[in-house]
């Protein structure tokens, strides 16, 4: 496994790799890898000849500072999960080498960056687009791996790709979960016992959504008001939105007798640690 900490040594290497003919299939990560990341490293793995995963905890798509501060960096470890999965390229950058000389900062990315996630985390996608913009242009995949469990970031992503004609193709993976059903993620070894015996609450509750929802005797403002109540009855975890909606564009649905797809977007907080859920399903 190559690991490189400089743009230009990684687009060397690749560049020797595509000139011989390989594809390269790109997972991009914060670090902190679980099972939900390797999935992406594995599925890349399947698909292309050679396959690369960055590590970098981007500073400009935090709008918190303690949640930036206090993100987990275990990079030794993620550098030997990587190794296990025979990942061929690990790049990780530093903050200076990222942001160094002048890049694109503004996308249009219309209403899609102001709601739901947007709307709690002013200038969160603006962030991820600049470095999915960055690092996309570096790497050059003809592959790029995303997790559902970050719809509203996947849309983003596919928003951008299109904007800018970048020839790479963006594959939306599943979401992994722990046996309880906890959507996996780097915050939930943040989380205390309690607050992570609680948390197993919020897959319960959108799995409950989607079961009301087919069921069709409740309105979707009842189904809402049921969650905030299921979520808020908990001792430990407090609900920062829950909507159902388009998952073509996050958009409101208009009933749920309509016989389409729908989306339930949850974010909620344990203590100081913010953690985000969805499920899609048909209706
Ligand atoms: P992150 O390191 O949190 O920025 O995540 C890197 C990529 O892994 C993103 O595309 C995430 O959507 C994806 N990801 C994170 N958690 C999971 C999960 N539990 N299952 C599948 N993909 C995930």
């Amino acid at each position: 496994m190559h690991i490189f900490e400089n743009i230009i040594d990684v687009k060397n290497f690749l560049k020797e790799k595509t000139d011989s003919g390989n594809s390269i299939g790109f997972v991009p990560t914060m670090g902190a890898l679980h099972e939900g990341h390797s999935s992406l490293i594995k599925l890349a793995n399947k698909e292309n000849d050679i396959t690369v995963c960055s590590i970098f905890v981007n500073p400009k798509q935090f709008n918190n500072k303690e949640d930036l501060d206090k993100y987990p960096r275990t990079l030794t470890n993620d550098i030997n999960i990587l190794s296990k999965l025979n990942c061929d390229v690990v790049f990780t950058p530093s903050t200076e080498e990222m942001y160094s000389e002048p890049i694109k900062e503004n996308f249009d990315l219309g209403e899609l960056e102001n709601i739901l996630e947007g709307e709690f985390r002013k200038g969160h996608f603006k962030g991820v687009a600049i470095v999915v913009k960055r690092l996309l242009d570096i790497i050059l995949p003809d592959k790029a791996y995303f997790g559902k469990k970050d719809y509203q970031q996947l849309l983003i992503v596919k928003k951008l790709v299109k904007l800018e004609k970048m020839p790479v193709e963006i594959i939306a993976c599943d979401t992994v979960r722990e046996n309880d059903g906890l959507a996996m993620s780097s915050r939930n070894k943040r989380l205390n016992s309690s607050q992570r015996k609680e948390a197993a609450t919020i897959y319960q509750t959108l799995l409950k959504v989607e079961k009301l929802c087919k069921e069709k005797t409740l309105s979707l403002e009842n189904i809402k008001k049921r969650v905030y109540d299921d979520i808020n009855s908990l001792s430990t975890i407090e609900l920062e939105y829950f909507e159902i909606l388009n998952p073509e564009n996050l958009k409101p649905l208009e009933s749920v007798n309509t016989g389409k797809k729908a989306i339930a977007c949850i974010a909620v907080y344990a203590g100081s640690v913010r953690l985000i859920d969805n499920i899609i399903f048909n209706y």
